[in-house]
């Protein structure tokens, strides 16, 4: 960190706080780059601190917790690890970034913030179907994750809302689990390519619910059942389900950004292949943001760790 003309100058300032985040930090601190991270605001569902691991309960797929722990101790563990070696985290969002070239601007409201090195951890949020009850129960029987989730629902009927690629793929592992599979899609047409529609077709556990919403869940601590309206006549029915997964599509959190570093058509940071590096140099990108394949925490929290070393390799060759 460095002062001039009452303006300070940070090595590294990084955006977000999921597990991409946290561990870019802690490798960061532990480089004497003395991070800060701008976790996100509390109050907020999108930019929360901790990112979209404390919306769930149970991880029992975090290598190294052999009984599990749960989503928002994890995340705790992991903003205490980064504190522990001197990365400052302050939970504020960044309200807007100029990412010419180092020393890039950061503000947080009227406070400008200035950085040699940028690291966009800003992650990526699940679509949700926007039902009064979603809040309330999800990590209770509510998911937006099929491989973090579906153990959880051995042997039971599960629903799964959506109609594209994601909703098959989910539905399918989802197979694996349980003893049902009800595909709930608004309309008579997928939207999925034909190969899982035939696969999907092809499953005996699978059955497809057409022309049908859910309107609302059933469940107060604990998910256990939906209403259905079909999308034709109107008719509302219920469904008994122990779980519902939402895969209706996810979205980066990329809007304060998208139009200063190079993305895809679906607003995804990318990065150069190998590299943790955008198309702008010195700012570096890692997480979900930059994954739609993978979507894992220890995915994450691997290429945030590549992100910090990308970081820190690159302001040494400045120097
Ligand atoms: P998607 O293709 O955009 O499909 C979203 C589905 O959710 C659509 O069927 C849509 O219905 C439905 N939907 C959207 N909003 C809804 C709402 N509010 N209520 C109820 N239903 C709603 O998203 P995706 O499935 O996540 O796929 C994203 C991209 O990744 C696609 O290009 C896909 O091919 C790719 N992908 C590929 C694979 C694979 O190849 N294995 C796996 C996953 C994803 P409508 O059809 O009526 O619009």
């Amino acid at each position: 960190v460095e002062a001039s003309g009452g303006m300070t100058t940070r090595d590294v300032v990084s955006g977000g706080s999921g597990p991409a985040g946290l561990t870019a930090a802690v490798y960061a601190a532990r480089a004497m780059l003395s991070p800060l991270v701008l976790e996100g605001e509390p109050s907020s569902t999108s930019d929360q601190p901790g990112g979209q691991l404390m919306l769930t309960t149970d991880v029992e797929n975090f290598p190294g917790f052999p009984s599990g722990i749960q989503g928002p101790e994890l995340m705790a563990n992991m903003r205490e690890q980064a504190a522990r070696f001197g990365a400052e985290l302050r939970q504020v969002r960044a309200t807007r970034v100029e990412l010419v070239q180092s020393p890039f601007g950061v503000w947080v409201g009227d406070e400008e913030i200035r950085a040699r090195c940028v690291i966009l951890a800003t992650g990526a949020r699940a679509l949700m179907l926007g039902l009064e009850q979603e809040p309330r129960l999800l990590g209770h029987g509510l998911s937006t994750c099929a491989t973090c989730d579906g153990f959880f629902f051995r042997g039971q009927e599960i629903g799964v809302v959506g109609g594209g690629d994601s909703a098959l793929e989910e539905a399918l592992f989802l197979t694996r689990f349980a003893s049902k599979v009800s595909v709930i899609h608004r309309r008579d047409q997928q939207r999925a390519s034909k190969i899982m529609q035939e696969r999907a077709m092809a499953n005996p556990k699978i059955e497809f619910v057409w022309n049908s919403r859910v309107t609302s869940l059933v469940g107060e601590s604990k998910l256990s059942g939906l209403v259905l309206a079909d999308t034709t006549t109107g008719e509302e029915r219920t469904m008994d389900v122990g779980g519902l997964f939402v895969a209706i599509g996810h979205v980066p959190n990329s809007d304060l950004f998208a139009s200063q570093v190079g993305c895809d058509s679906a607003g995804y940071v990318t990065t150069l292949p190998g590299s943790t590096s955008t198309t702008v140099d010195g700012v570096f990108a890692c997480g979900d943001l930059v994954d739609h394949t993978y979507r894992q925490a220890i995915t994450a929290a691997g290429s945030g760790c590549s992100a910090a070393i990308d970081a820190e390799r690159w302001l040494e060759a400045q120097h």
